[in-house]
């Protein structure tokens, strides 16, 4: 046999995800991956490098407990919300067996982990609104353990109806686990469902350090859940799942004062949001540029996968999404630096229709 024989079916036939940084690109404006724009300074503290680490640093649990206003119980920290993706499938899903459910046009990631565990995927398209298709969902709820709802949502930038949302919850009470994927949650604080875990025993929350903490390359990811679910994930994680300065530098950017310059950017990027969109709106090859709760932004344009390479071929990046349900013609731009910004619109502007 080859080795490639040798492999799992479903691992042969796997696509990769598509990540940001697999698709490459030799560019200098970066925005195809919601990244901030500026890399924070931080010192390493923790010099004891030849001990293991603990298993959930405790200074980074506190800290992510008062920052999210839960209890330590109901955290979970991770290698990024990625890690945290799989290790509800890991626990709650029989490969096989049962099914995880998300509703398109999405994030990626759903998909590639259930495949990766083996473990079927059902989908459900969003309604026209990008908002959730309940009665399809009721429909197709058989056999289904876990349900993944972006919110905001990952391409389209949308919050999805806290209605919704409470109805979903109803309709899954003692059936299957609602994971509510807020990893762009500190663009729109207000929209968080943290506050609902004291009414849903089967509501789990997935946070990062990636987006508005400015530290994607540090892979640092929160689960929200109660005491219960949080022990049954303890036990599918890696013994060790943070290194040791990992966790010193997240430790250190959920201080008070970590907190403080995270809601600062925030604000930075949510002027340069507004700013951008004005100008997309007066763009000819702009056809449509969605409302966006985050730090992206969707557009639909003439043209777009010319566009899309024209823009590349400058330098520019930009995430297309072409591919997604409901989605052709449409370019995913992260919010970056005012110049960046400027450099987008220059050569949109410049774009013939
Ligand atoms: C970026 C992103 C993640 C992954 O976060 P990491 O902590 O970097 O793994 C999860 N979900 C959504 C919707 C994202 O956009």
């Amino acid at each position: 046999m080859s080795i490639e024989e040798l492999a799992r079916a479903n691992v042969r036939e796997l696509v990769p995800y598509q990540s940001a940084r697999r698709l490459g690109g030799k560019g200098d404006v970066w925005l195809n991956a919601n990244e901030y724009p500026q890399a924070v300074e931080f010192q390493l503290t923790a010099q004891t490098l030849n001990r293991y680490p603990e298993c959930q640093p405790k200074a980074v649990i506190e800290n992510y407990a008062r920052y999210a206003s839960v209890t330590p119980q109901q955290v979970l920290v991770s290698r990024g919300a990625d890690e945290g993706i799989e290790l509800l499938i890991r626990a709650f899903c029989e490969p096989g067996q049962d099914a995880v459910l998300f509703c398109p046009p999405t994030y990626g990631m759903y998909s590639v982990s259930a495949e990766t565990i083996g473990v079927e995927y059902r989908t459900v398209p969003a309604l026209e609104d990008w908002q959730l298709d309940l009665q399809g969902i009721a429909d197709t709820l058989d056999g289904v353990k876990v349900i993944y709802v972006c919110s905001p949502n990952n391409p389209t930038g949308q919050i999805i109806n806290p209605q919704d949302l409470r109805v979903l919850l109803e309709m899954t009470r003692g059936k299957a686990i609602v994971v509510a994927d807020e990893a762009y949650i500190e663009f729109c604080p207000q929209a968080s469902l943290v506050g609902w875990l004291s009414e849903y025993p089967h509501l789990v929350i997935l946070r990062t350090l990636s987006k508005a903490f400015a530290l994607a390359g540090l892979r640092c990811g929160f689960t929200l859940a109660n005491e219960e679910v949080i022990n049954l994930l303890m036990k599918v994680i890696a013994p060790y799942p943070l290194s040791t300065p990992v966790a010193d530098i997240a430790a250190q950017a959920l201080s008070t004062p970590g907190i403080l310059a995270m809601r600062e950017r925030v604000q930075q990027i949510l002027d340069e949001r507004q700013r951008l969109v004005e100008a997309l709106q007066n763009i000819p090859c702009v056809e449509q540029v969605f409302p966006s709760e985050t730090n992206y932004i969707l557009v639909r344009i003439t043209a777009s996968s010319a566009v899309f390479k024209s823009l590349w071929d400058q330098g520019i990046i930009l995430r297309d999404q072409n591919k997604q349900p409901s989605l052709s013609g449409c370019l995913r731009i992260t919010v970056g630096t005012r110049e960046e910004s400027q450099r987008v619109i220059d050569a949109l502007s410049a774009e013939k229709v």
